[in-house]
Parts: C-alpha cells; sequence; structure tokens
C-alpha cells in the first residue's frame, strides 16, 4: 500500500500540535511526522530533529538554493519554514502515511501538488478572541509576536474555504476524535 499525505493546517494556536500529538499518543492511525526546517529558536522542550529541524539563516538559506524544499514560506517576516522532499519521499517511498503541521498557504500549495493523495485539514478556532487566550496561556511568545500571529490569522481563516474540511476546536477532545474519524476515513478508504 502506498503512503498518503495528512496535511494539517491552521494559524498559529488553534491547536496543530496539540491534536497531532493526541492522535499520535493514541495510536489508532498509523503515520509518521513530516519535521520541517525552520529558522526560529528552539522553544522550550523542542528538540533538534524531533520538532523541527533547527537551521541557521545561511544554513536555509543553502537549502533553498540546493532545492532541498518541497516548500518552504517566509511564515513570519525573517522566519522561514519549510517541508524538505527527503521527509516526505523517505515516508511514501516505505509506504508509510505522513502528517505535516503547516502554514496555511503551505497546506494549500501541498495540496495542489499531491491532489487525491492528500487530505487538507484545517483547524478552526473557535473565535479570534479565544485564539489570542490560547496564545496568551501558552506563554511561548512576546505580546509582539502574539499581535504578529493573530493579524496574520485574520487572513489565513479566509483560506479555510480551500481545504478539503474544517474541524472546529472548540472543545479538544471533540476535535481530536473528529480528525481521528476524518483521517482513518481518508487513509482506509478507495481514493489514491
Ligand atoms: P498550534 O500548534 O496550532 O500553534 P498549539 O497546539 O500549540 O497550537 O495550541 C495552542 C495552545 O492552545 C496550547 O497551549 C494548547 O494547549 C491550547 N489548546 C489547544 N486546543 C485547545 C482547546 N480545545 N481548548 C483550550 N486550549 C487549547
Ligand atoms: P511555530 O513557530 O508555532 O512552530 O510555527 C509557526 C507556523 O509555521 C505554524 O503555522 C506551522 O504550522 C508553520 N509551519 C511549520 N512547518 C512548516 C513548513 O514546513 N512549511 C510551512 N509552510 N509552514 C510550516
Amino acid at each position: 500500500m502506498s503512503g498518503k499525505l495528512i496535511i494539517i493546517s491552521a494559524p498559529s494556536g488553534c491547536g496543530k500540535s496539540t491534536i497531532i500529538h493526541d492522535l499520535t499518543q493514541r495510536g489508532n492511525i498509523d503515520m509518521t511526522f513530516s519535521v520541517s526546517a525552520t529558522n526560529r529558536k528552539p522553544r522550550q522542550g523542542e528538540i533538534d530533529g524531533v520538532h523541527y529541524h533547527f537551521l541557521s539563516t545561511a544554513e536555509f538559506n543553502d537549502r533553498i538554493a540546493a532545492g532541498d524544499f518541497l516548500e518552504y514560506e517566509e511564515v513570519y517576516p525573517g522566519r522561514f519554514y519549510g517541508t524538505l522532499k527527503s521527509e516526505i519521499n523517505r515516508a511514501l517511498d516505505a509506504g508509510k502515511n505522513i502528517v505535516l503541521d503547516i502554514d496555511v498557504k503551505g497546506g494549500v500549495n501541498v495540496k495542489e501538488i499531491y491532489g487525491n493523495r492528500a487530505i487538507s485539514i484545517f483547524i478552526e478556532p473557535p473565535s479570534v478572541d479565544e485564539l489570542r487566550r490560547r496564545l496568551e496561556n501558552r506563554g511561548t511568545e512576546s505580546r509582539e509576536v502574539i499581535d504578529e500571529r493573530i493579524a496574520r490569522a485574520e487572513f489565513e481563516l479566509s483560506l479555510a474555504p480551500k481545504f478539503d474540511t474544517v474541524v472546529v476546536n472548540d472543545n479538544l477532545t471533540e476535535a481530536i476524535d473528529n480528525a481521528e474519524q476524518i483521517i482513518l476515513n481518508f487513509i482506509n478508504g478507495a481514493a489514491e
């Protein structure tokens, strides 16, 4: 059986990482995680090669020049994130499904490349006010960075209709149940 792509996109703070982490813990879906590259600094607890491949800006630019990215975006000014072709190909060549935690524009681009071999899922917050509260409670960004992320979120939310499906993350357990069912239906379905 050949592997498929599961694209999870949303504005920052909507719960992508939490949902992917919890789905992995449940273990009902056979999928590996696409470790992206970024030039941002690791947050406390983040491990190089596990959460991201943390690169310097020069290293990131070298990987762009070498054509190593399936896609990359300057998601925030000066902060780059990209999906490495090697991550995706390694999984797909081994017949494994792969899940991508990727910004909204990147999600739309990868879906366009892979068509029916990918499902694109947009995680929506109950409201922008709640999104701000979650980013504040997460406590990993300064006020300035949170403002930047909220400003971008308003544009990103308008792109939800470009996705195959939308999951509202109000009650976390319900959102995970919902996402799990959608993904299982996709990977067990006949569509290729
Ligand atoms: P993302 O990966 O999309 O940036 P996170 O998974 O880091 O988002 O979630 C942002 C914050 O919101 C985290 O502190 C997380 O624990 C919290 N969170 C996620 N889902 C919910 C939810 N349904 N209700 C309340 N808080 C949530
Ligand atoms: P964070 O800094 O919170 O880890 O991520 C910021 C944003 O970058 C999130 O929306 C996340 O999904 C996105 N992101 C992470 N990896 C990639 C990637 O490989 N490509 C793109 N386009 N966005 C990514």
